[in-house]
């Protein structure tokens, strides 16, 4: 009777998911989703781990549908092809379209949407890639000077108008990815998922940590070995955070020896070319610069910083974190041309170099 009792127990407690496989808190969803020209794997854990990775997915491929350049029926596509005209925008869009406006005055004008014409001239957005003339980007740069120079603002929770000038196009492919980031954010909070890893081709959600409870560890691409898999400048070991690379590793062509990416200066209409070959950009789900929308400021201050160089890059981030009272805004990885991995003093104890990188490790304060 006491053999049966104890085996009862154990079934028992084999049901009720004692052992690590049952738990249920350890279900898992892994989906791959093409979309937004990437690769991207979405790994959610917990009992509604299925219906929150396909609602990740439907998140994105909503926001595809409405900020494709290369889908004319898109919102960005209406507004592109309007010609001066005012064209009404989803909330989407419209948050977008400020927090664009916004990043373009904090960068310097580093980071500008309407670049978008000098990215087309470049064959990136169709892929049929091609060296401009000095010529023609010059003229192209013209309408890109002033930044997206979009009139309308945006009203609460609504849908408003707004025009570019005769001529302008915007390119959302700097932000799009992060802002995706963001909303998922919300979609894992509805689903009560307790952790997930969003990989969204260099842009990294760590959600929660490790089903083993350490942190999700995020491998930096060494820009120097694109071609190997698992070639690491280092890693970072990251809980609740974002961490957004862009390098102009990712995409590129290469023409009479030169490679030419897709990271556009817009101070000279070229690929940008400033002794750094990849920067990420790493903050908190509740940090940022107090916009509430952490993954889209990274995104865009790692293609802005990219652009800015090592120098520029580390100022901002001193002027930019000095007022964060409720922790840092955002930290840093700088990889160089000259083999160094700078990051700044948040992640000092967050990142490891990957000794076979031959990467020499340095860390900046404020
Ligand atoms: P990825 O999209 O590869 O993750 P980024 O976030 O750095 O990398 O974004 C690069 C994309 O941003 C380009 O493909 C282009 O569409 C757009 N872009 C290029 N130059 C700029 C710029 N100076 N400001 C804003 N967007 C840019
Ligand atoms: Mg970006």
């Amino acid at each position: 009777m006491r053999r049966l009792a104890a085996y009862v127990l154990l079934l028992a407690l084999l049901l009720s998911g004692c052992g690590v496989q049952m738990s249920p808190d350890e279900a898992q969803e892994s989906i791959q989703v093409i979309a937004m020209d990437t690769a991207m794997l979405i790994t959610t854990y917990g009992e509604r781990s299925p219906a929150a990775a396909y609602a990740c997915e439907d998140t994105i491929r909503d926001l595809e549908a409405k900020l494709s350049r290369t889908d004319p029926d898109s919102e960005v596509s209406r507004l592109n092809a309007s010609a001066g005209e005012p064209v009404e925008v989803g909330e989407d869009l419209g948050v977008l379209l400020e927090l664009a406006r916004y990043y373009h005055g904090s960068t310097g004008g580093a980071f500008n949407i309407a670049i978008a014409p000098v990215v087309s001239a470049w064959g990136f957005t169709g892929d049929s890639f091609r060296v401009p003339s000095q010529a023609e980007l010059d003229g192209l740069l013209e309408l890109a000077q002033d930044g997206p120079g979009y009139n309308g603002s945006l009203s609460h929770g609504g849908a408003d108008r707004y025009s570019l000038a005769p001529g302008q196009a915007i390119d959302l492919g700097g932000i799009a990815k992060g802002y995706a980031a963001d909303k998922i954010v919300k979609v894992l909070q509805e689903h009560d998922v307790p952790r997930a890893n969003i990989n969204l081709g260099g842009n990294v959600l760590a959600y929660g940590g490790r089903p083993d409870g350490t942190p999700w560890r995020v491998g930096i691409q060494d820009p120097a070995r694109v071609g190997e898999q698992n070639a690491f400048a280092g890693v970072l070991a990251l809980t609740d955070s974002f961490a957004v690379t862009s390098g102009g590793y990712q995409r590129y062509f290469e023409q009479g020896g030169k490679t030419y990416h897709h990271i556009i200066d817009p101070a000279t209409g070229y690929p940008a070319d400033s002794g750094l070959t990849s920067v990420t950009v790493v903050a908190g789900l509740g940090e940022g610069d107090g916009s509430g929308f952490p993954g889209t400021m990274c995104d865009a201050y790692s293609t802005a910083l990219f652009i800015m160089g090592e120098e520029q890059a580390l100022a901002f981030w001193r002027d930019e974190t000095q007022w964060g009272e409720e922790g840092c805004p955002f930290d840093l990885v700088l990889v160089t041309e000259d083999g160094r991995v700078v990051v700044t003093k948040g992640l000092a104890d967050r990142f490891t170099l990957d000794e076979s990188s031959g990467y020499t490790l340095e860390v900046a304060s404020q």
